[in-house]
């Protein structure tokens, strides 16, 4: 079962604050219910840390750096308002206040933990749909939750769905691609050291040729009808000739 997200800070939280008597914990979570923290990252955690305050969540995405994660995937943190929604779906809390739409980490950060829990990604088709794996607390009425605001209209749904439908590289695949790629270029090294030893090996045949060509040459120029030149004898033999005619 995946427990911790890669790439996420891992920032444990009370002990006593997750789970239900008798629900088994961990268990695989079928989607994600998003939230707004309303507030600073520090005032939340001040909020997770409080023992009296009975809400918990398992990560929490700031406005820049990595996703901070409070508890393993699988447990159930309390967050979405309901028992149902709250073993069924894992929480996420976005810092910042309504008004404000996630910043571009935000949303890298959302994108990285889809691809991690790699689900099939679905918005709700209706208010009654329970099928859907990406739910808004609002959204959580459904599963018998208070209704609320949150998370405020914040989540940029057109910008993480169409990432997952680009179905981008997930970070296991991105380590694999380097691992091979890597391999590539070891294998290109290797390539062109080979290649540089058949050129040395090309350069060294053909200096033997031009040099070859150049005795040749050199050796019919000192021939008496060589190609470097007609020879005075030549010449005179020529005149000789064209005389007796
Ligand atoms: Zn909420």
């Amino acid at each position: 079962m995946l427990d911790w997200l890669p790439g996420a800070t891992r920032r444990d939280a009370p002990a006593s604050k997750h789970g239900y008597g008798g629900v088994p914990e961990p268990q695989a979570k079928q989607g994600i219910v998003f939230h707004s923290m309303e507030g600073s990252l520090a005032a939340a955690l001040g909020e997770l840390d409080k023992l009296s305050r009975q809400a918990s969540w398992t990560f929490s995405n700031p406005k820049s750096g990595p996703m901070l994660q409070h508890y393993p995937l699988g447990f159930h943190t309390w967050a979405s308002g309901s028992d149902i929604a709250n073993v069924r779906f894992t929480s996420i809390e976005h810092e910042g206040v309504a008004g404000e739409p996630l910043t571009p980490s935000q949303v890298a950060n959302d994108i990285a933990l889809l691809k991690w829990m790699g689900l099939d990604w679905k918005r709700p088709a209706n208010p009654s749909d329970l099928t859907a794996t990406l739910y808004e607390h609002r959204e959580c009425v459904r599963f018998g939750s208070a209704s609320t605001a949150c998370p405020s209209g914040r989540i940029l749904w057109p910008t993480i769905l169409a990432a997952m439908e680009d179905d981008m590289p997930t970070q296991q695949e991105w380590d694999d691609f380097k691992a091979a790629y890597k391999l590539d270029i070891k294998r290109v090294r290797e390539d062109i050291v080979g290649l540089s030893s058949e050129l040395t090996a090309l350069r060294d045949a053909v200096r033997v040729d031009i040099r070859a060509v150049r005795e040749s040459v050199a050796a019919h120029a000192a021939t008496p009808h060589g190609g470097g030149g007609v020879s005075e004898e030549r010449v005179k033999e020529i005149v000789r000739e064209l005389v007796a005619d």
